[in-house]
């Protein structure tokens, strides 16, 4: 189908582009890569009469080390994290994620900061940052504040961000040296979104288990932050018992919606079960 006729714009600088957010209101969207919005107006899902394309603001693409944060630019393409060497040596769950996102057309032009913006439950993103502890640095006509990942996600296609404002950066504590990571993806082919995934990040003190944070994607409306499963496991033993407490414990707090890709039964036991995996691997990449 064809998107309805809208006046398209391109700002370069942010300002401009808070400015046009500004005069346009309602009526515009900012437009990053394209390719969750494009395909909405091509459906009339969106229709907004302005778009505010953001691809010219070289400011908006970076990832630098600030003292214990990594920063990322919101323009940044899930390409760039896949080759980032900062994100190799010291997030490289980022890495993992972004490598399984859709296929390289997709990771070429999609960006991190429309990922977590669109709201989506099915992106893989927001249950990453939930993971991670990340915060998101939104920016609108009276200047700029951060806003934890926990809390962001409000419902499908529904987040925490103004109509006025832009996300420009995203920020993320850099895991402690030694932490043990993992995202665990189902999807039905390459190109597919997940069917359950399970993103972990913990630390070990010996077989016991020091620290955990687990994110669970498109398995609710939002994101989910597994944090009774989390409880499941600190100060335990990393064993069978524990493991499996930690994955009924996010199968319980699974909300999905039935589709092509599974019944809610379906999906809730895949939640388990990358819950289990991602563990497991996390674990046997940690250093104890
Ligand atoms: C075939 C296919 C398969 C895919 N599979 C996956 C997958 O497995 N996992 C996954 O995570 N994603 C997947 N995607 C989605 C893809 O990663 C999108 O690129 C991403 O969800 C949106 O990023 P974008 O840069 O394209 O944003 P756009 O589509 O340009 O924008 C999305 C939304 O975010 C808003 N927005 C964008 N940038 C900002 C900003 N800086 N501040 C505020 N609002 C902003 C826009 O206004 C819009 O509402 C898939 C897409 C396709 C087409």
């Amino acid at each position: 189908m064809i998107p309805r006729p809208f006046e398209y714009h391109a700002p370069t600088s942010v300002d401009d582009a808070i400015r046009l957010l500004g005069d346009y209101g309602d009526s515009a969207k900012l437009l990053a890569g394209g390719h969750s919005l494009l395909p909405m107006m091509k459906l009339r899902f969106a229709s907004p009469d302005h778009l505010i394309d953001l691809n010219r603001i070289p400011s908006l693409k970076y990832i630098e080390q600030e003292g214990n944060e990594i920063r990322i630019g919101a323009m940044t393409c899930e390409n760039d994290l896949i080759w980032s060497t900062l994100l190799k040596e010291k997030v490289p769950l980022i890495v993992e994620t972004a490598g399984l996102i859709s296929d390289p057309q997709v990771r070429y032009k999609g960006t991190i900061g429309g990922d977590i913006s669109h709201g989506d439950p099915g992106c893989d993103h927001p249950a990453l940052m939930l993971c991670l502890g990340a915060s998101f640095v939104l920016r609108g006509p009276n200047g700029e504040r951060v806003v934890p990942a926990d809390g962001y996600f409000l419902g499908t296609y529904y987040t925490a961000i103004e109509p006025n404002e832009i996300m420009t950066e995203i920020r993320i504590p850099i895991p402690p040296a030694g932490s043990g990571w993992c995202y665990s993806k189902l999807k039905r082919k390459t190109g597919d979104f997940a069917t359950a995934a399970s993103a972990v990040l913990l630390q070990m003190s010996g077989d016991i288990v020091n620290n955990v944070s687990i994110g669970l994607t498109n398995v609710a409306p939002t994101a989910l932050k597994a944090k009774e499963a989390e409880k499941a496991l600190l100060g335990k033993r990393l064993d069978d018992t524990a493991i499996e407490a930690a994955a009924q414990a996010a199968m319980k707090i699974c909300d999905p919606a039935e589709d092509l890709r599974g019944s809610v039964e379906y999906k809730t036991a895949m939640a388990g079960e990358m819950t289990r995996r991602a563990l497991r691997t996390a674990a046997a990449r940690a250093k104890r």
